[in-house]
């Protein structure tokens, strides 16, 4: 899998995979972009695999090469369609009938449930029986960002593993370990430029997603970590007089959503920066000259900053107007300079 901060759960789970402890039900949780789907599918692969050696699948087994081509028919994954998109019953009944068919390849049949808070009611109370009285040989994966939105009923039959956000040193250097994509030649994305893997760029693009290092290595690959610099530097400009709010609402007007993200992790690393210092973020991303200045403004304004950028991330998935959200924002950053 080659997410290292993966390994102590990985040990655990083999542990009780070998000693045929593994409850039928799991729930993984924890931030987005931590890995959580990539666990639950090398767990699938495990248990599907005919000829697994210690915590790896062997690869070459019917099962796993199966498995490896999405056409394994005891493995199912169910995932929502779009950002918002819900499970619906039906998925999950179709599921109970597969659970209910014996296995066509090993011993076992596996489904794992991506975003399983998005199920919907009748989807969960649907899944709960078969949680309830699981056969022997089927095992249900759920994997969530937010465990808690689910039913109280499903959390309790499930044994609950939480992914922690991994250390920023360990997290930086995997993402100096993983290499930038190869520039695609479909004409799409030729424009951008994935961000050098110096160490201030991953540590910034932590510091941007919140110490999620797939998330981070996403940012790094779509060349986004300078985009961010640029926002925080226009801000600085505006604080300085060197550019007009007009200008800068212009600029970031196609990017706002994002903007918004970028400008609520922008203020609540500099607070961190001002009142705990930099063991948070790295000694790279706390030298970046950007953030230092920004670290240097008054810490009302910056707490500020970080609550209406909140506010503002959310109206900007709202059919409100993307340069009227920006304008209001640079105002009240204006005013609270003047
Ligand atoms: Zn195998």
């Amino acid at each position: 899998m080659n997410l290292p901060w993966l390994d102590p759960v990985v040990e655990r789970l083999e542990a009780s995979l070998s000693a045929q402890r593994l409850p039928h039900g799991l729930l993984i949780g924890g931030t987005r972009g931590t890995g959580k789907n990539r666990l639950a599918r090398w767990l699938a692969g495990r248990m599907l695999c005919l000829a697994p050696s210690g915590a790896n699948a062997c690869g070459q087994c019917r099962s796993c090469q199966l498995a490896d081509s999405n056409t394994h028919p005891d493995f199912r994954i169910i995932a929502p369609e779009g950002p918002g998109g819900q499970i619906k019953v039906d998925e999950i009944r179709e599921l109970i009938d597969l659970l209910n068919l014996t296995p066509g390849i090993g011993s076992s049949r596996v489904v794992v449930i991506e975003k399983a808070e998005q199920m919907n009611r009748s989807a969960a109370n649907s899944l709960l029986k078969t949680l309830e009285e699981p056969s022997g040989d089927v095992w249900l994966i759920l994997v969530s960002d937010r465990p808690d939105w689910l039913p109280a009923t499903i959390r309790s039959r499930c044994m609950q593993l939480t992914i922690p956000v991994p250390d920023p040193g360990i997290a930086a250097e995997w993402l100096a370990q993983t290499r930038a994509p190869e520039p695609s030649d479909d004409g799409q994305d030729a424009s951008v430029e994935p961000d050098a893997r110096s160490p201030e760029n991953l540590e910034l693009a932590l510091v941007l997603t919140g110490g999620a290092p797939l998330l981070a290595a996403g940012l790094l690959d779509r060349g986004r970590v300078g985009r961010a610099v640029r926002l925080l530097e226009d801000l600085l400009a505006l604080e300085t007089g060197q550019k007009h709010a007009a200008s800068v609402v212009s600029e970031w007007t196609d990017e706002a959503g994002e903007g918004f993200e970028w400008l609520a992790r922008w203020s609540a690393q500099a607070i961190r920066l001002k009142t705990i210092g930099e063991s948070t973020i790295g000694e790279a991303a706390a030298r970046s000259t950007a953030l230092v200045r920004l670290a240097e403004l008054d810490i009302d304004r910056l707490h500020a900053a970080y609550r209406f950028s909140l506010e503002c991330r959310r109206l900007a998935d709202t059919p409100m107007r993307a340069d009227l959200l920006l304008t209001r924002w640079f105002s009240q950053w204006a005013k609270r300079s003047a």
